[in-house]
């Protein structure tokens, strides 16, 4: 599908989202902001969970026609199909991006943009002769662990506590738990073989070393400004912080799951001013039923109001329907207090003034929503990034606290009392008012974030 109009600069941009909602939303939000700076657009994607052309009429889309093998798509160890995918979109990718390079009535094409997660996208772009930039779907002091891993391999660190150990200096905000094989705060992911983590980093990190001509994160300075300075010293090449995207985003860009339940706004609006907690934890973590249960007696045992996303899938173990809890489960988990959706329009939850607290899984986008309307957090990291993000939201900004390892019903209540109602809300919220302060600042015009974005054109158009 064509895009509407013809690009002032003369010059398109190519863009490849990883093809899950939460990595398409903020690519194709950075795609109106180039598109609004007089860059044409052209997303190619894959099949497999394609975004919908029609709600972009701006950007010109086109299927790179990836032939999926079965063993990808279920795939339930997630990094083995993030690597599946990488190589089963390799070579479509690379004959879509040559079939673009030929059309001579479009504009030229100056670079591409890929998800992070496109390792063999990078090479691939590369071998057709165009600069290829990463754009990161998490944040900075993830990225940056990710690029301290294989050096640190190749300096002989192979044993896995040596490489933790090690990063651990490197990365001071993170916990190591000297008596395990592995650092609490860093990126694991519990249904894959840490071997095949370190894999899928090393190749990320490698890829980014020989093929990127720079980096976009979706993040600020206040929050990662040590981190990116360190990336660009990692890199020696450059590091764009364009975030917190969402509020740069001229238009509203959402790619969710499911269509979500308004209706919780006007519940919402029958609670005091930040009475209540938020729960979700996002669109791709599941958790046991016996996890499930707890969250419940602890939601209701803390007697704070609560409105919780319990998406269709949310519970492991066997097809959604059976795993779903039922209704008179439902009714016990939400008591008096609760309310229960299965999608919420999250942003504008957050942004409610009843809203005083999120229980997050603590992905990467939740994170910006959260800190961008200083809402505070209680951190359940499920997998990936989200152990990295969670440590630094309790530690290094100081505006949550840990749910705790043990999920347990009394330990939740504390936690979510704690949060709500501790000794330390007040300096807590006041951190987070003054991040969302620091958030709107440099989103704002001539803030360091719409300044980002003006740099990462100028590059575009010099490569
Ligand atoms: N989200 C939403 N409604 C929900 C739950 C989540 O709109 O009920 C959105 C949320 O605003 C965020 C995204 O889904 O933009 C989740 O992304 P995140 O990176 O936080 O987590 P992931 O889904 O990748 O684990």
């Amino acid at each position: 599908m064509a895009g509407e109009g013809r690009s002032p600069t003369g010059h398109r941009v190519v863009m490849f989202p990883f093809p899950s909602p939460s990595h398409i939303t903020p690519m194709l939000q950075l795609a109106g902001l180039l598109r609004a700076r007089g860059l044409d657009v052209t997303v190619l994607h894959a099949d497999f969970n394609a975004p919908d052309p029609a709600r972009h009429p701006e950007f010109t889309f086109v299927s790179i026609r990836e032939n999926l093998p079965r063993e990808v798509v279920y795939n339930a160890d997630m990094v083995e199909q993030m690597i599946g995918f990488n190589a089963a979109c390799e070579a479509p990718f690379q004959a879509a991006l040559e079939a673009l390079l030929l059309q001579e009535d479009e504009p030229r094409v100056c670079a591409v943009v890929v998800d992070g997660q496109w390792y063999a996208m990078l090479g691939a772009a590369k071998r057709a002769g165009v600069p290829a930039l990463a754009m990161r779907a998490d944040g900075a002091a993830t990225f940056l662990s990710m690029l301290a891993t294989p050096r640190l391999r190749a300096d002989g660190y192979v044993p896995i506590e040596g490489i933790h150990k090690l990063l651990i200096e490197n990365l001071p905000f993170y916990r190591c738990q000297a008596w395990t094989r592995s650092a609490r705060d860093l990126i694991r992911v519990d249904v894959s073989h840490e071997e095949t983590v370190l894999r899928f980093i090393t190749l990320v990190a490698d890829a980014m070393r020989a093929s990127s001509s720079g980096v976009i994160v979706n993040t600020f300075d206040a929050i990662e400004g040590p981190e990116l300075a360190k990336i660009r010293a990692e890199l020696s090449r450059p590091a764009f912080a364009v975030g917190p995207l969402h509020l740069l985003s001229p238009a509203r860009v959402e790619h969710g799951l499911h269509a979500p339940d308004r209706g919780c706004l006007a519940w919402l609006d029958t609670h005091p001013p930040r009475s209540v907690l938020y729960v979700s934890l996002g669109s791709v973590a599941r958790i046991d039923r016996a996890v499930f249960e707890e969250m419940a007696r602890g939601l209701a045992g803390s007697g704070v109001p609560f409105l919780w996303v319990l998406r269709p899938g949310l519970l492991r173990g066997g097809a959604d329907q059976a795993a779903a809890p039922s209704l008179e489960e439902l009714d016990n988990a939400v008591g008096r207090n609760g309310k229960v959706v299965t999608w919420a329009p999250q942003r504008e939850v957050l942004a409610h003034p009843s809203v005083g607290g999120f229980w997050t899984h603590c992905g990467w986008n939740s994170m910006m929503e959260t800190i961008c309307e200083g809402v505070p957090v209680l951190a359940q990291p499920c997998f990936a990034d989200q152990t990295v993000s969670a440590r630094y939201v309790t530690n290094r900004w100081g505006v949550g606290l840990d749910v705790g390892k043990v999920i347990q019903r009394e330990n939740i209540a504390n936690a979510i009392s704690n949060l709500m109602a501790g000794e330390d809300v007040e300096a807590r919220r006041e951190r987070a008012r003054h991040l969302k302060m620091e958030a709107n600042r440099c989103a704002a015009e001539g803030g360091s974030a719409s300044l980002a974005v003006d740099n990462l054109v100028e590059y575009l158009l010099s490569l």
